[in-house]
């Protein structure tokens, strides 16, 4: 392609409203530009990308025996009310309504739609298992929509929907779906951890989240030199055991602490350290009122304390709430004397000894609690939310936390959407059974804003080969130069017709304001070719990784690039 005849509208300046790298250099690169908040165009540049993203995608799903669909967008609000998920789905969800006044939702996700096709279309074991793909554009309305393509309201999705017999069957696929992904985002040169992921569900199902490790991600990872990696919504960590002996309980004292209602502020009124705090956080477990207790300098991870429970959502209960169970205001809960309500306890709690606790009562808290003398807890478990520098679960050695982009999920739904509408097959019995069903996304749009977020340096994007829209970009310094141009003209010609996606940079501009775009657009190799080199028989190549730079006779250049750029380079099947 020459640059004359594609459109790639370059920028000095970033965005106003781009916080992150690979939103910024997404538009100053002329990929894309913003229609409306969280909604696109990708521009011809753009585009090649997000293709190399869906063939790596389509092919690792050919692979593992997936079949392509196509699925509407517009489905009838019926399919989602049969789900449950007409109700529960919130705003996120486009609900355009028709000239009959039907509504509609546009979809941010197709269970309805497949579970709908698979229970008219499939009656026998003999059928199953099958996993059905397609990538399509999704809508969301989210409530944030920011980074550009990280958080959009339209974006590209490479979703799967597999059908199984049974459990054992679906976790077959969902082993193969998890090598696929692996294939997929290695191909696309990303540096990512597969983690396992809470799935918001009673029990938790099981759940992994491809996370592409980066500070600009909004997701937290926890792992551990040991292997263990998971979301922070969902790592666990191990209570550090005190060196020293149990300590002798003081008597409990009920002391006065006027208008002190955080943690911080009893602690430091108390001169004690927060960490002698146990803090009463009350809770709305669908119907029932739950305390829970935990250190007083830690935060409750709520997903932990539903998984506790076994219960689908809980909420902070209100002042009223609180004040009728404990006969305390808020800010002033404590176990002690606390009755009918149900106590869970985090696991750390259980090595605190004479601790600061809310009295029930306005402007009081105990100092020198102790668990078993004063007030005791009906379960324990690890319920607050994992820090770096915690004990791993299980090596006992501290964990760090990272940031990440999740790019990926795959998901053992079970019979959820089966049970719920109906779908049914028959086993070799003849005896009519739910499908089991397993469900796997990826975010394509997301995953090439990813490879950018981890692959660009101040002067602009470096793609890695298998994800680039062109491999070579061809720079002639002065195209008013006949020798320079002819050159020019063959050396594009004979790199195309070798296989290499080639741009030419004809413009009629400066040499320096060249370099800068094609730093900017940040094509893996750049030929250059200017009268100086040319008298000396030599064209330039230049690696726009590593900066490195050689000067080779024109004639030479195919077994070069033969050599820099292999099949298995441009095809992401090996990384230069
Ligand atoms: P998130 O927690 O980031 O909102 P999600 O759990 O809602 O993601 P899924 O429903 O699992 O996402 O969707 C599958 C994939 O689609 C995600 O892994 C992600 O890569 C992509 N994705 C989800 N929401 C968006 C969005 N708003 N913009 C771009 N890509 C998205
Ligand atoms: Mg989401």
């Amino acid at each position: 392609m020459r640059w004359t005849r594609t459109f790639i509208p370059t920028l000095k300046e970033d965005p106003s409203d781009a916080e992150i790298a690979s939103h910024k250099l997404m538009v100053r690169a002329g990929l894309m530009r913003k229609l409306t908040s969280g909604v696109y165009t990708y521009l011809p540049l753009g585009l090649r990308a997000v293709k190399k993203v869906e063939r790596i995608v389509r092919e690792e799903m050919d692979r593992a025996g997936a079949l392509e669909t196509l699925m509407p967008i517009l489905h009838p609000a019926e399919l989602w009310k049969e789900s449950g998920r007409w109700d529960v789905y919130g705003k996120e969800l486009f609900r355009p309504v028709d000239r009959h006044d039907r509504p509609h939702a546009l979809g941010p996700t197709h269970e309805e739609v497949i579970t709908d096709l698979v229970r008219r279309e499939i009656r026998s074991y003999r059928e199953l298992p099958v996993t059905f793909y397609q990538i399509q554009t999704k809508f969301r309305d989210e409530i944030r929509p920011r980074f550009g393509v990280v958080r959009a309201r339209e974006f590209t999705m490479k979703d799967a929907y597999s059908f199984h017999p049974d459990e054992q069957s679906l976790r077959e696929t969902y082993m193969a779906m998890h090598a696929a992904y692996t294939a997929v985002f290695r191909r696309c040169g990303l540096h990512f951890t597969a983690v396992e992921a809470d799935s918001g569900a009673i029990g938790g199902d099981y759940t992994h989240e491809f996370m592409v490790l980066a500070g600009a991600g909004e997701s937290e990872v926890v792992s551990c030199g040991c292997g263990y990696s998971a979301t922070l919504e969902r790592a666990e960590t191990a209570p550090v055991r005190p060196e020293a002996g149990p300590q002798s309980a003081a008597a409990m004292e009920k002391v006065s602490t006027p208008g002190m209602k955080t943690a911080e502020e009893v602690a430091s009124f108390l001169g004690k350290p927060t960490s002698s705090l146990i803090k009463t956080l009350l809770y709305d477990a669908q119907g029932e009122t739950v305390a829970a207790l935990i250190p007083g300098d830690r935060e409750l991870n709520e997903a932990k304390l539903r998984h506790m429970l076994r219960v689908d959502a809980v909420t902070m209960a209100d002042p009223e709430r609180i004040l009728e169970v404990t006969g305390g205001p808020m800010g002033f809960s404590g176990p002690v004397g606390l009755e009918g309500v149900r106590l869970v306890a985090d696991s750390r709690v259980e090595f605190m000894h004479n601790c600061v606790v809310g009295a029930n009562e306005q402007d009081c808290h105990y100092v020198n609690a102790n668990l078993g003398r004063d007030f005791e807890a009906a379960q324990f478990g690890d319920l607050v939310v994992a820090r770096e520098g915690d004990p791993c679960v299980r090596c006992g050695k501290p964990v760090s936390i990272q940031r990440g982009i999740e790019v990926g999920q795959i998901f053992e739904l079970g019979t959820k959407y089966s049970k719920s509408m109906k779908a049914h097959y028959l086993d070799q019995a003849g005896q009519e059974r739910d499908f089991v069903m397993g469900c796997y996304g990826i975010g394509i749009t997301r995953t090439v804003a990813a490879v950018i977020e981890q692959s660009h340096d101040n002067n602009g994007i470096v793609w890695p080969a298998s994800v680039a829209p062109y491999h070579i970009e061809v720079l002639p310094l002065n195209v008013n130069d006949e020798p320079t141009m002819r050159l020019a003209e063959e050396v594009y010609e004979s790199l195309t017709a070798s296989g290499y996606e080639t741009l030419l940079d004809d413009r009629d501009q400066r040499p320096g304001f060249k370099f800068k775009d094609a730093d900017l657009i940040g094509l893996p190799f750049r030929v250059v070719i200017g009268e100086k080199a040319l008298g000396e028989g030599k064209v330039e190549v230049r690696n726009r990784k590593t900066g490195e730079t050689t000067k080779i006779p024109p004639d030479r250049l195919l077994e070069k690039m033969a050599a820099l750029l292999p099949e298995e380079v441009r095809e992401g099947r090996a990384h230069n």
